[in-house]
């Protein structure tokens, strides 16, 4: 932002935190997680970080450079009322990690910019934010290196932006999945649909004063709406081993986010009801509130698994496993270009995409 306006904002309201202040304490946040955190690539990669017009990274001969960017609209992709700003400045961060992790990459670098009101500007909001921004950033050694801080007349608005890398010619796109390949999603799905569900009526984050099991299996659910878990090392290992040849993450839902691979790939998809990998705890809690668990798999959307396609000749290099997350073999690829089927027993049904759209 101008420095008058800077100027402004702070003369206009002199007891207000300053946003020189603010920036020059995520700068040393941002180096004292880059010293501690032993998965970093050697410093000279980044030669310069927050507190000059721009950041500068050295390139590694050979790699290429991976970008991705999410907006989050506070209404819109987020409430208030729902969440909390830890886990907020956490989800920021999910969201584009798991868009990395889907090209095959290796997140490195994140920018965050931030819009806020005043009475958020003046309250413990932006620093839990960046408390949960530097929590995951932390687990996977992402460094912060810019950003950019405004007002906003009513909402909140977040911009995240990663830069990730990957060997050339390693990048996983969503346009190389061929008939035969095999389909696989990590994880379980419908979980975060059905977390989004329960705070629709009501439920809410209650930490330790939960203390039903019902309850604390609708927390669960409730945290892989709020807190998700980006899959970064299957990401990347699925790039660096060229074993998948198309993946996306489900954001959508699967049944929007296979038909984009089908789109980009001008190939179909045959997947089993039976072999799509329910969220145990939607099973057990859903079939009760007339949910269909198998409806909230196919269709409700920000799980952020990733969904992916193997060549039958790499099945057997391909783990079942990566730390605890397990993979599901969900069905194959068709030449039935543009048509997603689904058995379900004997029958066969068409499987249209019914995931989210802003608009
Ligand atoms: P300019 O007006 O040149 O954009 P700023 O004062 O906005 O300058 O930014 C100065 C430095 O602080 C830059 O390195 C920028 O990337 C960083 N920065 C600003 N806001 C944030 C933020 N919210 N998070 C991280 N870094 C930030
Ligand atoms: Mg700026």
């Amino acid at each position: 932002m101008r420095d008058e306006e800077k100027a402004g904002k702070l003369g206009s309201n002199p007891t207000s935190r300053s946003e020189f202040d603010f920036i020059e304490r995520i700068r040393h946040r941002a180096r004292s997680h880059l010293k501690n955190s032993s998965l970093t690539l050697p410093p000279s990669s980044l030669l310069l970080g927050i507190g000059d017009d721009a950041a500068i990274i050295q390139q590694f001969a050979g790699r290429y450079t991976v970008i991705t960017t999410d907006l989050l609209i506070e209404e819109i992709d987020f409430r208030l009322d729902t969440t909390t700003p830890w886990l907020l400045g956490h989800k920021a961060l999910a969201v584009s990690l798991s868009d990395i992790a889907a090209m095959g990459a290796r997140p490195r670098f994140a920018l965050l910019s931030i819009g806020v009101p005043r009475a958020v500007w003046d309250s413990a909001f932006v620093d839990e934010f960046y408390e949960g921004f530097f929590s995951l950033a932390e687990v996977f050694g992402v460094a912060l290196i810019g950003g950019d801080v405004s007002r906003t007349p009513e909402r909140i608005v977040i911009d995240s932006i990663v830069i990730g890398d990957v060997t050339h010619g390693r990048a996983v796109r969503r346009s190389g999945a061929r008939a035969g390949d095999h389909i696989f999603v990590t994880g379980a799905l419908g979980g975060a649909a059905a977390g989004l569900r329960f705070l629709e009526r009501g439920a809410r984050l209650r930490g330790k004063r939960t203390r039903s099991t019902h309850s604390r299996m609708v927390e669960q659910l409730i945290l892989r709406q709020l807190l998700p878990e980006p899959r970064v090392t299957w990401g990347a290992m699925l790039g660096e081993e060229s074993l998948a040849t198309a993946m996306i993450d489900i954001s959508d839902g699967l049944s929007s986010d296979l038909m984009h691979i089908c789109r980009e790939s001008d190939v179909g998809a045959m997947i089993d009801a039976a072999r799509i990998p329910i969220d145990p705890l939607v099973v057990n809690l859903c079939g009760r509130r007339a949910l269909d668990p198998l409806l909230l798999a196919l269709h409700g959307g920000e799980d952020f698994e990733l969904l992916f396609t193997i060549h039958p000749r790499d099945l057997r290099r391909l783990p079942r496993r990566v730390g605890d997350v397990p993979i599901a073999y969900i069905g194959d690829v068709t030449k039935d270009a543009g048509h997603i089927r689904i058995t379900e027993g004997s029958h066969v049904w068409s499987l249209e995409p019914q995931g989210f759209h802003h608009f």
